[in-house]
């Protein structure tokens, strides 16, 4: 986009293109998500009258189809940049100083800087955690796994252990706190706790691993109460941390913060004035859609003359569990707190597919309205396909709607979506 601007652009990238999302994150995930629902596609298939056949399930031609895929997005983000006239260095970048970096053994200078080298996964430090892999490991496993056992309790633990789940591995998710997704609302939590025990995902909460062991073919692992736990594979999906390492900022006066953020101002301008930084390596949301942004606004504002703001009042997400989770706007709580009065729509049924299945699975819905503007502050959902439902409600908050405009759209007949527009009667407490 800058490139388009008219400025001369140059870019370091020491691995693949597309970063974290194309390479080992949103992407491959997703792949492998659509992957593992079709064991429950199988089974369900059968009630709307197919003979199903023995089915089986072969880890490498999935995970190489998903490599040939990746590998052709890499091409197009190639052809992008190319396109632009953008120069690639396909190496590892160093500041030298404030207006230099070294790539692979030479100088390169620029006017402007941009650091956006996303995070890496972070594994708290214990006996054992060597035998830990993270989720850029998964993405590549030689083989699955007989038993796993996922460590967190964020989204890429809760999304994982349902991807393993699918395919077939022995499942247990382990959680130090008493119930996973932190800062979601608690309905949804509590929902997603109740449908992915109902797949047949082993939950642990309140359970830290203090010690991992290997024995000859398995692992071991010791938790703080005492408790052993006997699994073939152990993913860490503890969070992640800046990506700065290595990056020469010793010979700047770039500053990081606490948790090894970069630090910046509202404008993505660090400590020194020509360097910016933006994405994951800064401490605002680890999403990939929200370090577009950022770099959308760091690309109008630079080289475009366009004051180019990001608004991170209304960030919608999804949770690719199976069920997904999609959310945007305040939880609950946090809405009884924002606002003098609120209003909160709910609704719970069983998706119309699984009425002729007998599949227990829950569909959950809420809406949430400030009762002094009648404006829509919130939507969750738990169900499938969550993330594209809630994508649209998102522009909904972002234009300013509100319950009546909610209630005065017709409905799409028979959806799961239609409910958040027949929701009539608020929770009453
Ligand atoms: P999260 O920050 O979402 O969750 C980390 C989890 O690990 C939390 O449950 C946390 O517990 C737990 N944890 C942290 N430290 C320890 C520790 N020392 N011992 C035991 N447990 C620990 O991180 P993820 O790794 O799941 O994902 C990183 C980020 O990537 C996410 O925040 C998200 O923004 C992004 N992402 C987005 C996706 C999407 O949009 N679908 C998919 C995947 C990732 P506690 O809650 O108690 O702190």
């Amino acid at each position: 986009m800058a490139a388009e601007f008219g400025a001369r652009i140059g870019i370091a990238e020491e691995k693949n293109l597309g970063g974290t999302c194309v390479n080992v994150g949103c992407v491959p995930k997703k792949l492998l998500v659509y992957g593992s629902h079709f064991a429950e596609e199988f089974a369900d298939a059968v009630a709307y009258g197919w003979s199903v056949e023995e089915t089986s399930f072969d880890w490498k031609l999935l995970r190489d189809n998903k490599n040939k895929e990746i590998f052709r997005l890499n091409g197009v983000y190639e052809s992008l940049l190319q396109n632009s006239n953008v120069e690639i260095f396909s190496s590892h970048a160093e500041f030298h100083n404030h207006n230099t970096l070294t790539i692979n053994g030479t100088c390169v200078s620029a006017e402007k800087i941009l650091i956006a080298t996303g995070s890496a996964p972070f594994v708290p430090p214990f006996a054992g955690s060597e035998y830990a892999v993270t989720s850029n490991d998964m993405f590549h496993l030689d083989q699955l796994p007989k038993r796993m056992t996922v460590v967190g309790g964020g989204y890429i633990a809760v999304e994982f252990a349902g991807i393993m789940n699918g395919l077939g591995v022995d499942t247990t998710l382990v959680y130090r706190g008493s119930k996973f997704l932190r800062g979601f609302d608690q309905d949804i939590r509590r929902i997603v706790v109740r449908e992915l025990e109902e797949k047949g995902i082993r939950l642990q909460f309140n359970s830290t691993i203090s010690k991992i062991e290997k024995r000859r073919n398995r692992l071991e692992l010791s938790s703080d109460k005492g408790s052993t736990l006997s699994t073939d594979l152990v993913l860490y999906a503890t969070g992640r941390k800046p990506h700065v390492q290595s990056l020469g900022l010793d010979n700047t006066q770039i500053r990081t913060g606490a948790t090894g953020a970069i630090e910046v101002n509202d404008v993505y301008q660090t400590t020194v004035p020509n360097v910016f930084a933006l994405g994951d390596v800064i401490d605002r949301a680890q999403l990939t859609p929200v370090a577009i942004a950022e770099g959308m606004a760091f690309a109008q504002r630079q080289f475009n003359h366009k004051p180019g703001v990001v608004d991170y009042s209304a960030i919608p997400t999804c949770v690719f569990c199976q069920p997904n989770i999609g959310t945007v706007g305040p939880t609950e709580e946090e809405a009884r707190h924002l606002y003098s009065q609120i209003e909160v729509f709910e609704s719970s049924f069983k998706p119309m597919k699984h009425t002729m299945t007998g599949r227990n699975e829950t569909t959950y819905m809420k809406l949430i309205v400030d009762f002094s503007t009648d404006k829509l502050i919130s939507a969750h959902m738990v169900g499938p396909e969550a993330g594209e439902i809630i994508q649209g409600f998102a522009v909904a908050i972002t234009a300013g709607a509100t319950k009546a405009d909610i209630d005065r759209t017709i409905a799409i007949h028979p959806t799961t979506a239609e409910e958040f527009v027949t929701m009539r009667d608020p929770k009453s407490y």
